[in-house]
């Protein structure tokens, strides 16, 4: 039987680290939903289409090539695992993401790319719509102080200009339209575990995980 494991919560819960960590040591594949809506949203930036331009944005998904090769993400064949973790792409996503279109598209094909081998998918509405049939479902939470905490120093060292306020505000405003939206709405499906890493380090978490699954 095929191995599949969806990973939600919300962001900066740390899911991509933790999902990379645990798809390597069972050696299943990984895959980032997130990314994505990231990669469409790096395209309506760069095309210059306005995020409240549902048409054009449906164009542009329709004919966009969006998937992964070995655990990056290419966007019409070109790897862009860098441009869509920049700060202005976080600042638009969700803003994409709520579009009930985009959603019904997006969730297509992910229930493509993850129906063939052992998986593990993260983001916001893996265990509830896109694989609601999961062997293993995880809502990974921490107090939004902590996620703000992690993202700014992974921004620092990209080299961004932003202070900690900047990103704490801005991961209160994506957790609100991401679990306020009326199309699957963030929240812990029925039967997932939730883990609150607040207080945990990445290992403690993947082992916790991999210790569930290993039964
Ligand atoms: O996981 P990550 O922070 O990269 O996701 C970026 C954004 O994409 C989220 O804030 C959310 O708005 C959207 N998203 C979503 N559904 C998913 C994955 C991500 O709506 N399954």
């Amino acid at each position: 039987k095929r191995l599949v494991i969806a990973i939600d919560g919300p962001a900066g819960a740390g899911k991509s680290t933790i999902s990379k960590e645990i798809a390597k040591k069972l050696d299943i594949e990984y895959i980032d939903t997130g990314a994505m809506y990231r990669a469409l949203t790096l395209k309506v930036l760069e095309k210059g289409v306005n995020i409240d331009d549902i048409d054009k944005i449906l164009d542009i998904l329709e004919s966009s090539s969006i998937y992964f090769k070995n655990n990056h993400i290419y966007l019409d064949g070109i790897n862009v695992d860098k441009e869509i973790r920049e700060n202005r792409i976080s600042k638009y996503v969700s803003d994409i993401a709520k579009i009930k279109e985009v959603r019904s598209e997006m969730v297509k094909l992910q229930r493509q790319l993850s129906k063939e081998s052992n998986v593990i998918v993260d983001g916001r509405d893996i265990g509830t719509v896109v694989l609601p049939h999961a062997n293993f479902k995880f809502f990974i939470t921490a107090s939004p102080e902590v996620r703000a905490d992690r993202r700014y120093k992974e921004l620092l060292l990209k080299g961004e200009k932003v202070t900690y306020e900047q990103v704490l505000k801005e991961i209160k405003t994506r957790d609100k339209i991401d679990s306020t939206r009326e199309v699957a709405p963030l929240k812990k499906a029925k039967d997932a575990y939730e883990i609150d890493t607040t207080n945990m380090t990445i290992q403690e978490v993947v082992n916790k995980i991999i210790n569930i699954i290993e039964g």
